[in-house]
């Protein structure tokens, strides 16, 4: 009998649906992560210094489940930085430092 799932798994390549990903993030583990954090960034957006209530935390990279994350690949970010993430206005995959480089580029220009 023909599994694809099966044959993805054999292959360890990860599938990972937007509905498994909303769910990870409803999940205690992440919320306490998430603080974690939150708190060590001060509530404050790591790219353009925003504070306030309106911060999310972002992956800059996708390893296993949402909170097994190393806490050098989670980052805190106000709405607006983190949404141009995710519309791919800035590409997927930069580290902080050349996020903030090309925020800091668009301010000025
Ligand atoms: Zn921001
Ligand atoms: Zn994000």
């Amino acid at each position: 009998m023909y599994h694809p799932q099966g044959f993805l798994f054999t292959k360890k390549v990860q599938v990972m649906t937007k509905q498994d990903y909303s769910e990870q993030l409803r999940d205690k583990r992440w919320k306490l992560k998430r603080l974690d954090i939150l708190r060590r960034d001060g509530f404050k957006c790591q790219i353009c210094g925003y504070f306030g209530d309106r911060v999310n935390v972002h992956h800059l990279k996708y390893t296993g489940m949402a909170w097994d994350a190393p806490d050098n690949d989670l980052i805190t970010l106000c709405r607006e930085c983190h949404n141009k993430l995710h519309t791919d206005k800035w590409p997927v995959g930069k580290s902080l430092a050349e996020l903030i480089a090309l925020y800091y580029g668009e301010e000025i220009h």
